[in-house]
């Protein structure tokens, strides 16, 4: 048999008058104005320790919002215990019961959760509510129910066998525990990190960003309503190194689910590696890092799409995206043009649609933390200091209240300067205008001024220069856009995933994914 085909989650309006909009404003209302006590789960206990640390919201960060209970080392070794506890029963648990448990952990997702997880989502990370329903519902969703049709679909492919004999192969999960560690830009990959193996049969040990603590609180009791056993998720708020030290020198450390930053994701991996020979079996390793996404418009390209592109693509989520478009190559014949609309579309954000995201006018709010928001006045102040740069829209910044960065457009002349090839995952784009007859050059740059390889775009009405863009950038990006911003990865329909320095490609929220964590059987019977 098989599971309810997966569709994707609409995305609700929360246009003013709207009954979700309502019920929205009166969730965040409601959680703002309390300091909610966070725990840790481990096993069927939720744990205590006393050493608070504090959950603010971006955009007001000194409203705390939420206290949880930090742990150390020994935590991490109980989370681990409980995991390999629960491994057996929940591995040796008929498929269906597994899927049943997430497709309820989606339903509950898409109705009574619905406004609680955006609320956190809003609250915690500062996104607007189009850009938490988009996050935390629908694609959370989308992974949860897609996932397990992928599932049915592993499950139910099998060798072919002939007569007196017959081939199978049983997808077990993999023998140790997997080590879930999420980022705070996304509560979708949050969920979806530790609920894919999850899935698969495995047991997880989840350690998310601080920053998001505050909706993995409530992702958690979702994953409690739905059935999700004790000990099968545990969650736990470890520092770092504390948490490596200790999943990394265990036998039975079985898989790294990873989405974060490449400099971290080397270091795990360099780490798994001087380990090797103490593990069971080798780790599977999957990781989405980082990006330095790009658009490379073609001089046949329309302009105002173009445009377009550029500002969705750079700053919808506050550029606090893997795939967020953040160095473009503009021809000469468009780029004034192209200027007019980004800049007018700019100063609009700025002057009617930025603050605080609980005023649903808004679609363009904080960035995460204080060490971003320095970091992006560091390469706003540097700029602006260069010969080699101008900035033609944006430039504010501001932390009085939040973590307040304006979108900004900065143009340089050098395709090598430090925002055309660093990541820096806020709201900056750089622009660099080429000679339109260099169209050949231009791709060049796009293919080897860049250490990533996560997402990018091509923008031509040329259909003979989309195939050369398409063919010549082949390693350039895991996800290729033609005429469309590199973002916006949508499940069951972009898998999203890149190579490079920018992950393994494992293609999140598909089949390939679910597959690293399994560890097939080939059983041969012969009848005699
Ligand atoms: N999947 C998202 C997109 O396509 C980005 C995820 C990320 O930032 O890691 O825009």
């Amino acid at each position: 048999f098989s599971v309810p085909t997966a569709v994707n989650e609409p995305i609700k309006s929360y246009a003013p008058g709207t009954p979700e909009r309502a019920e929205l404003a009166a969730k965040v209302a409601e959680m703002s104005s309390q300091k909610i006590d966070i725990p840790m789960y481990i096993g069927a206990e939720e744990v205590r320790t006393n050493n608070l640390g504090t959950c603010v919201s971006p955009h007001n960060h000194q409203n705390v919002v939420g206290e949880y209970h930090q742990g150390d080392k020994d935590h991490v070794t109980q989370a681990i215990n409980a995991a390999l506890g629960a491994r057996e029963a929940w591995a040796d648990l008929a498929w269906e019961h597994r899927a049943s448990i997430f497709l309820k952990a989606a339903d509950l997702l898409a109705g009574p959760y619905r406004a609680k997880i955006n609320a956190a989502t809003l609250i915690g990370q500062s996104k607007t509510a189009h850009q938490a329903e988009i996050d935390s519902a629908c694609e959370l969703i989308d992974f949860l129910r897609f996932n397990v049709q992928f599932m049915t679909e592993i499950y139910q492919d099998q060798p072919q066998s002939g007569p007196g004999m017959w081939n199978r192969l049983e997808y077990r999960p993999l023998e140790g525990f997997i080590f879930a560690l999420t980022p705070f830009n996304f509560t979708a990959i949050a969920g979806n990190l530790p609920t894919a193996p999850a899935m698969m049969g495995n047991t997880i040990v989840w350690k998310p960003s601080h920053d998001q603590i505050y909706s993995a609180n409530v992702l958690m009791e979702v994953f409690k309503e739905a059935g999700v056993p004790d000990g099968v998720i545990n969650l736990v708020y470890v520092d770092g190194p504390d948490a490596g030290d200790i999943i990394f020198n265990h036998k039975e450390f079985a898989g790294l689910h990873f989405t974060g930053s490449t400099g971290v994701f080397q270091h795990l991996w360099s780490t798994i590696g001087n380990n090797i020979a103490n593990y069971n079996s080798y780790p599977r390793i999957v990781g989405e890092t980082g990006g330095k996404d790009f658009i490379l418009a073609h001089k046949s390209a329309k302009a105002k799409e173009l445009a377009t592109g550029i500002v969705r693509g750079a700053f919808e989520f506050q550029g606090q995206k893997c795939s967020a478009a953040s160095r473009v190559y503009v021809p000469s014949n468009l780029w004034e043009e192209v200027k007019g609309y980004v800049q007018a579309d700019v100063e609009d954000i700025i002057k009617n649609h930025m603050g605080s995201p609980d005023d649903f006018k808004n679609f363009f709010t904080a960035v995460i933390n204080e060490k971003s928001f320095d970091k992006c006045a560091g390469y706003i102040d540097r700029a602006n200091a260069s010969d080699m740069c101008e900035i033609v829209a944006g430039g504010g910044y501001d932390k009085s209240t939040g973590y307040f960065v304006e979108p900004t457009v900065i143009v340089t002349q050098d395709p090598n300067y430090e925002s055309m090839v660093e990541e820096i995952f806020g709201p900056i784009v750089t622009i660099y205008v080429y000679d339109a007859e260099y169209f050949d050059e231009a791709m060049y740059l796009v293919d080897n001024t860049s250490t990533y390889a996560l997402t990018g775009a091509i923008f031509s009405q040329d259909r003979y220069a989309i195939e050369l863009a398409t063919k010549r950038l082949e390693n350039a990006a895991g996800n290729f856009y033609i005429n469309d911003k590199p973002t916006g990865a949508v499940v069951g329909q972009q898998p999203f995933g890149g190579s490079r320095a920018s992950g393994t490609n494992d293609k999140a929220g598909s089949a390939l994914n679910l597959l690293r964590w399994v560890a097939p059987r080939t059983l041969k019977e012969t009848f005699v």
